[in-house]
């Protein structure tokens, strides 16, 4: 375990977030805004096996996407590519624009929120397992047996509800 992850997961509660609109998780079945990233993984839309991780940098707004094995989109050529796109779309069915406009410092106009448009970084590759490993435990819970005893591993998941 890395620092980046420890306050996450030592933590005894986590904030979970209503999806400010219903969102499709085939499309997109991890959106997140985390480590300084607007970050998550999108599925192809071509071959059901790939999936693509996508992510974009709060401030610089440095962005990048690869298959989850580290090779690069093909959709990126010097500008954002289709992942990235559906990646900002759902964060903002996720998160409310102001929310995620807020996280990555950028200035959008209430009446036409764009928020890819509104980016200035450049292509800055992050590995792809940082992002996917996160997924990849957050997949870990949604499988785990339905029980109606206590799961030591859900011992963070807040009883209060969900934080609006
Ligand atoms: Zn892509």
């Amino acid at each position: 375990m890395d620092a980046q992850d420890s306050a996450w997961e030592q933590g005894s509660a986590v904030r979970v977030v209503a999806p400010v609109q219903p969102r499709k998780l085939a499309k997109v079945p991890f959106v997140e805004l985390a480590d300084g990233r607007l970050q998550g993984v999108v599925s192809s839309g071509s071959d059901i096996d790939r999936v693509y991780v996508s992510s974009i940098a709060a401030g610089s707004h440095g962005y990048h996407c690869s298959t989850n094995n580290n090779r690069p989109c093909g959709g990126l050529r010097g500008s954002p590519c289709k992942h990235l796109q559906a990646l900002v779309d759902e964060a903002v069915l996720q998160y409310g624009v102001d929310r995620v406009a807020r996280y990555l410092h950028v200035d959008v106009e209430e009446d036409s929120p764009d928020v890819l448009g509104r980016l200035h970084g450049e292509h800055e590759p992050v590995p792809a397992a940082i992002v996917f490993s996160r997924f990849l435990r957050h997949l870990a819970y949604l499988e785990l047996p339905d029980t109606t005893g206590p799961i030591p591993e859900l011992h963070w998941f807040p009883a209060g509800g969900v934080v609006r």
